[in-house]
């Protein structure tokens, strides 16, 4: 089973596809944290992460692996950890572009494919899981917020002025659901759950509710058949 969660950055969807993972016994793979990386590859090795064709260049070479436990956050490059570094403001600014590079989403896609592969259940989060990646996904969640919610979310988390964080995120969104390749957009088959008036359990606790009764009715169907 694969449960797809998409949808812009802010709507706290990676606190929560990591818990709703833990909550099912399930793997966790957090997408964005490959594009986050891969952005620091490019930055590492020099490359102005706009040149589209240098970033496409050592897209094939980028010595990323990531982990697929939700209780544990693994993201290296060439063995190093870069866990904390994927989250700086300098990778934050430059991500859509790198993200936004095909040859880049194609040996991430391949990488994120295998990695589901080695589980029989596994929650992958990020803009086209269920659209591009796994547009057959037994269960496709499309979280939002309001744009105001999200970047209020993001100060009390992290701190920084608001005005600037609401621009960042508008900047992004617009990036990323306005890029001819797999531009972030919800799945026709997906359940949109809006977080804007929800705690983060009440979205963990309807979440599993989706999950079980799609689950319930395959079980279902197929003890008819
Ligand atoms: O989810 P997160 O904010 O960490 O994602 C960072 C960036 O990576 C997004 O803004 C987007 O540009 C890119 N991304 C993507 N496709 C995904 C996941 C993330 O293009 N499946």
């Amino acid at each position: 089973m694969i449960v797809a969660m998409d949808g812009p950055s802010g709507t706290g969807k990676s606190t929560v596809s990591r818990r709703l993972a833990i909550r099912l016994g399930a793997g966790y793979l957090d997408t964005g944290a490959m594009y986050r990386a891969a952005t620091v590859w490019v930055l590492d090795s020099g490359i102005d992460p706009e040149n589209a064709a240098a970033v496409a260049a050592i897209a094939d070479a980028i010595p990323l692996e990531i982990g697929t436990d939700p209780a544990i956050e693994s993201v290296r490059l060439n063995g190093l950890d870069v866990g904390e570094r994927i989250r700086t403001r300098e990778v934050t600014a430059a991500v859509s572009a790198v993200s936004a590079v095909p040859r880049i989403r194609v040996i991430l896609v391949e990488q994120q494919r295998r990695a589901a592969a080695a589980h029989d259940h596994i929650v992958v989060e990020g803009r086209d899981i269920g659209t591009v990646v796994f547009p057959r996904a037994e269960i496709k969640i499309y979280l939002t917020a309001s744009a105001e919610v999200r970047a209020r979310r993001r100060v009390g988390q992290s701190g920084g002025d608001y005005a600037t964080t609401l621009a960042d995120i508008e900047r992004r969104d617009l990036r990323d659901s306005t890029r001819p390749n797999s531009p972030l957009r919800k799945a026709d088959d997906a359940i949109e759950v809006d977080t804007s008036d929800l705690g983060r359990d009440e979205v963990i606790d309807r979440l599993v509710g989706i999950v079980e009764e799609r689950m319930g009715a395959t079980e279902t169907r197929r003890t008819h058949e």
